[in-house]
């Protein structure tokens, strides 16, 4: 593919290669990882490989009397002003084009992040591939946008299908893009997708998966996979606003979620009622902390749905895992390193790897997912 900011930006370490031999190199990558537990099914890729993210970040910046929107160059504090990128959805950045084009005419100040003089510092646009509904988050030194109002109008005037505007205070010298505080200037807050049949409602701080299309592939492999028979207890671990845990429920006696980020759990108890299923919790907590409990209180479960951040589970949880002694675990991974030093501790504790699917998630960057699963000795 041709990209006009490879060099510079670095996000998509395999831009200038064919798609077919991007899915080869995430083959070999797997199997190098992954291929002393088993077989490595072969990738599942991408019918349209391009424009795939349906959330879309920039950070914003100021260099020789011009606005900067883009990227961190990788590994620095370089802001590369993108143009056009290949795999970012293509309505979530006219609308980012747009605010770039409206910051000075609103004297809106960008943010320094040497000096932490400045008001913004980022944008972040998600679009529901499926309902087509568009959040943008401004994220904000401060509330004190200048001229709020019209500032809205003028941004919906170019773009009536954005169907809210939250803004997310952020003013602490920190490399994580959102803060605690936020402010809903236009419309409810949130947007609604649909995955597997279930609408599900998104806040501005809860995780959703960035590629709905390949999302949908990877919950139905993890489900089907998962050997449910209508019987079961079973737990999502990891689960944000519930996606796993939902679309499971209606082949299984109960579910039980947890998740650390209260926002994603406000999200998911809303999207069991609003879908009308009834057999589920959600929690907020650590999931390490929330299974050691479930253990030392006695409580089973059948089968236990995991899908940490990149960093992986712990051994607090695995341990707990293995005295909860579901017959299945179903791990999604998207830190191939970090599962596979936690599969080990699986297989110490019984559990045999019976099945590895990696799903490309993240099409022409170096990352992969896979779904492995579990199943005790
Ligand atoms: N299964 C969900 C979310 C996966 S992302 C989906 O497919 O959309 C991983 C999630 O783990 C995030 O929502 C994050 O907030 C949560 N998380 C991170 N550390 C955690 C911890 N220690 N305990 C529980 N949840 C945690």
């Amino acid at each position: 593919m041709k990209c006009e900011i490879f060099i510079k930006c670095g996000g998509c370490q395999y831009i200038d290669k064919s798609y077919d031999k991007t899915l080869e190199l995430k083959q070999q990558e797997m199997v190098k990882l992954l291929g002393e537990f088993g077989k490595v099914q072969p990738v599942i890729g991408m019918d349209a490989p391009l424009y795939y993210r349906n959330k879309v970040h920039h950070v914003f910046g100021y260099r020789k009397g011009q606005v900067l929107a883009g990227f961190y160059r990788e590994g620095t504090h370089d802001i590369v002003d993108v143009g056009e990128c290949l795999i970012e959805d293509k309505k979530s950045q006219e609308i980012i084009a747009t605010i770039k084009k409206l910051v000075p005419s609103f004297k809106i100040k960008t943010y320094n992040e040497d000096t932490g003089y400045g008001l913004l510092r980022h944008v972040l646009v998600r679009r529901a591939f499926s309902t087509g509904e568009i959040m943008v988050v401004l994220v904000l030194s401060s509330t004190m946008l200048p001229g709020k109002n019209n500032f809205v109008k003028a941004l919906r005037k170019e773009h009536p299908e954005i169907t809210t505007i939250v803004i997310n205070v952020n003013n602490e010298k920190t490399t994580m893009v959102l803060g605690d505080r936020e402010q809903i200037i236009y419309g409810p807050g949130f947007i609604k997708d649909k995955l597997c049949g279930i609408t599900f409602r998104i806040s501005a701080k809860s995780f959703y998966q960035i590629n709905p299309v390949q999302t949908e592939k990877l919950y139905r492999c993890a489900i089907d996979h998962a050997g449910l028979t209508g019987h079961e207890t079973v737990i999502d671990a990891y689960c944000g606003i519930g996606t796993i845990g939902l679309a499971a429920a209606e082949k299984c006696h109960r579910v039980i979620g947890i998740e650390l980020n209260k926002d994603a759990v406000r999200d998911a108890i809303t999207n069991a009622r609003e879908n009308k299923i009834t057999n589920v919790q959600f929690y907020t907590g650590d999931a390490g902390k929330y299974m050691e409990q479930m253990a030392a209180n006695g409580q089973k479960a059948d089968v236990v749905f995991m899908d940490p951040p990149r960093s992986g589970s712990t051994k607090q949880f695995i341990d707990a895992v293995a005295v909860l002694s579901p017959k299945k675990v179903v791990y999604v991974s998207c830190g191939p390193d970090t599962l596979a030093r936690d599969l080990k501790l699986f297989i110490k504790k019984g559990y045999e790897v019976r099945y590895m699917q990696p799903i490309d998630m993240f099409p022409f960057t170096r990352h992969c997912e896979v779904v492995v699963v579990m199943s005790r000795k």
